[in-house]
Formats: structure tokens, sequence, C-alpha cells
């Protein structure tokens, strides 16, 4: 098989056995879990698993050193249909402005801990992170057809932990930037500085 036809089988869900073995490690407890081949990371089966290489990798605990010793075996790619999920803070520098790097720090932590859990919940993937800017994944063969509505999920149950809290959403300051292009959440500035 040409290095592109396995991506496109892969990141399309195709490759013989990818599907039963996601249904089969969904069906043990627990998340996290590799975004492809969904071992438990946690639970009473990970040790085992860990032990026969369901590790998580150590360049990226998003994926297991199993899955990655197959990937490396077919180094290429293939141009597939994918959701992203683009997320930051809205006036960010100028709130940076108003604070040392390590305020900064922590208060955009909340943000970050939205946004991870959001896209965890939903089976996406972490891509990058760039200075309040986060960009998340969905590739079909990790999740399915339903890559669209995941997205769509994360983005809006990210608003909605953020919208719990006054400090970062104001009114209804967490609303998306555009239904299509991404979501961004507002941190008002510090009114003590
Ligand atoms: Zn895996």
């Amino acid at each position: 098989m040409q290095p592109s036809d396995y991506w496109k089988k892969l990141l399309s869900r195709e490759i013989p056995g990818l599907k039963p073995n996601q249904r089969l490690f969904r069906s043990l407890p627990s998340a996290p879990r590799c975004k492809l081949c969904h071992a438990p990371f946690e639970g009473p089966f990970a040790p085992i698993l860990r032990v026969i290489g369901f590790r998580r990798w150590n360049l990226n605990a998003q994926l297991c050193g199993f899955c990655i010793k197959g990937i490396a075996m077919h180094q290429g790619g293939a141009e597939i249909p994918v959701s992203l999920l683009f997320a930051d803070v809205r006036d960010s520098t100028a709130l940076a402005e108003t604070m040392s790097p390590a305020e900064f720090r922590i208060t955009l932590r909340p943000f970050f801990t939205a946004v991870d859990a959001a896209v965890d919940t939903e089976h996406g993937v972490i891509d990058h992170i760039v200075g309040d800017g986060v960009m998340a994944m969905w590739i079909p063969g990790f999740v399915g057809d339903d890559h669209p509505q995941r997205a769509v999920v994360a983005g809006r149950s990210t608003a909605a932990a953020l919208q719990a809290r006054a400090d970062f959403c104001p009114g209804s300051a967490c609303t998306p930037a555009s239904p299509t292009s991404g979501w961004s959440a507002t941190r008002a500035p510090s009114t003590s500085r």
C-alpha cells in the first residue's frame, strides 16, 4: 500500500480492524484514552495495556506508543476533510499589558482548562497552542463521521464553562466569533489595575 493510501484509510477510519479495536477499547474503563485506538490510559486495564505497548507516547500524551509505532512505518500524509476549532481570549494583548507574565499565565488557566476538558470530552486532539490561542482537530478516523458536530459541541461547552465565571465573561461576552470559523472567549481586564 502506498503511504498516501495508508494515511487516507487511517484518517478516514477505513484501516481494517480499526473500528472494532476502537469499539473494544471504548468498552473498557476509563478516560483519558489514546485518541486513535481509544486504549484507556487509566482504569483497571491500563497497567496491562501499558505492558504491551499502549502507553502514552512521551512526545504527545494524547496518543499511545503502539499507534505511533504503526504510523512511523508509513511516513506520508493525505488530504481529508477534518473539523477544526480555534479558541482564544479576546483582547488578550491588552489584558497582558496590565499584569506580569506570571499573573497572565494564572489568569488564563481557567480558559485552557475549559478548552482542554471540552476537546477531550468530544475526543478531539489539541493540535497546538500559541500564546492564548488553541487549535483543536477532529479527524474522521479518530472519532467517526460526526466530527463536525463534536467540534461545535466542544466550542459551545468551552464558552458555557467560561460563562459561569463572571470574571471571564461579563454579560454575554463569551460568544462565537463566527458559527463556522471558531470561538473566542473574553476575559475582562482586572478593575483593580
Ligand atoms: Zn493508540
